[in-house]
């Protein structure tokens, strides 16, 4: 991306023809960075600038690719196993998309969110730990939770790495739409927990859960951020939409 002249932003971000969006400025419709632009002349740093046209900002599709995929358990997250195990690569149209990867990781039987970008820049963001957005998982454990562990994780519980930030819990019910996606149909001495947390230390949930006494039997992320898994099955992919791109910036 470089610096180029207002209308040709505008006709790229696909706002108007060129004719037609020299017209929205003529008409004093389009600001940069907050000043109007009527002249005809001036050139905009898709960078940097922030374009708008009655007040809305504009953006170029800047060419890179974001999707999440479904995990399903028995795949490693990475793009290469060099001890050929399965991994989430041959799940997604990597071969279409070079330089595609995923965006933090999650366990090899842990099923569910995971996004792929070819935005090293975005991943890198989204990764810092200053990007503190939540994720939400819902673990199948040993054993029925009760109020004093739940407690405890709602507080924060320190692990030998350090302390966890406080997480939210909640109790999900047999019967929940959500059991079902760990094939749980209750009894057994098990239990479901919804556990909201905004750090990715590994294995953080199964080990939170583990020091307060519970194994995890199975894990699955249904959230990461403001993306919610949803229209993808098991093992498929599909892009984010607009908005959901959108929505993490
Ligand atoms: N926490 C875990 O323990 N495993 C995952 O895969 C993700 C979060």
């Amino acid at each position: 991306l470089v610096p180029m002249r207002v209308q040709k932003f505008l006709a790229r971000a696909g706002v108007a023809s060129r004719r037609g969006s020299e017209n929205l400025m003529t008409a004093g419709r389009v600001r940069v960075n907050g000043q109007v632009v009527t002249e005809l002349g001036s050139k905009v740093d898709p960078r940097v600038d922030t374009v708008t046209v009655d007040g809305r900002e504009v953006r170029l599709a800047d060419g890179s690719v974001y999707l999440m995929l479904n995990k399903p358990a028995g795949y490693v997250t990475t793009m290469r196993d060099p001890g050929g195990r399965p991994c989430v690569a041959e799940l997604v149209p990597s071969d279409r998309y070079p330089g595609l990867f995923p965006v933090g990781r999650l366990d090899r039987d842990t099923t569910g969110l995971l996004l792929f970008t070819t935005d090293g820049e975005a991943a890198q963001r989204l990764l810092h730990p200053s990007y503190e957005k939540d994720k939400h998982y819902v673990a199948l454990v040993e054993g029925v939770i009760g109020r004093e562990e739940r407690r405890a994780l709602e507080r924060g519980i320190t692990l030998d790495d350090g302390p966890c930030a406080p997480a939210k819990v909640e109790f999900i019910e047999r019967g929940d739409p959500r059991a079902t996606t760990l094939a749980w149909t209750g009894g057994d001495g098990a239990s479901l927990v919804g556990l909201t947390i905004h750090e990715g230390r590994k294995h953080q949930v199964k080990r939170m859960l583990s020091a307060v006494g519970h194994e995890v039997i199975a894990l699955h992320r249904d959230t990461f951020g403001p993306l919610a898994l949803s229209g993808v099955g098991p093992g498929q992919w599909r892009m984010l939409t607009d908005a959901e791109r959108e929505a993490l910036r």
